[in-house]
Formats: C-alpha cells, structure tokens, sequence
C-alpha cells in the first residue's frame, strides 16, 4: 500500500479520486516509499 503526505494536513494522507488529498483536496502531496518515511530522525544510526 502507497502513502502520500499532504503539505496542507501536514500528516499522512490518502488520495481521492482526482489524484489530491481525501482530506483537504489539496494537489501538494508527496508519495512516502514507506512509513519509515515519516521518521527521518535515525537515518545514520547505524555504523561498522
Ligand atoms: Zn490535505
């Protein structure tokens, strides 16, 4: 399943039939590969 982020919610959104967000309408949303996408804070934990 797709996630998409809407700029105008500002949270995880789904689209509606026209391709915007379900919630607002809005054109300004951002397909998410996954849902650790919403969490970038431990990008580079890792080491070795
Ligand atoms: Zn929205």
């Amino acid at each position: 399943m797709k996630y998409w982020w809407c700029m105008e919610c500002d949270q995880k959104v789904g689209l509606n039939r026209q391709g915007r967000c379900e919630c607002c309408d809005s054109e300004g949303v951002d397909l998410l590969l996954n849902e650790s996408e919403l969490s970038r804070s431990d990008s580079a934990a890792s080491s070795d």
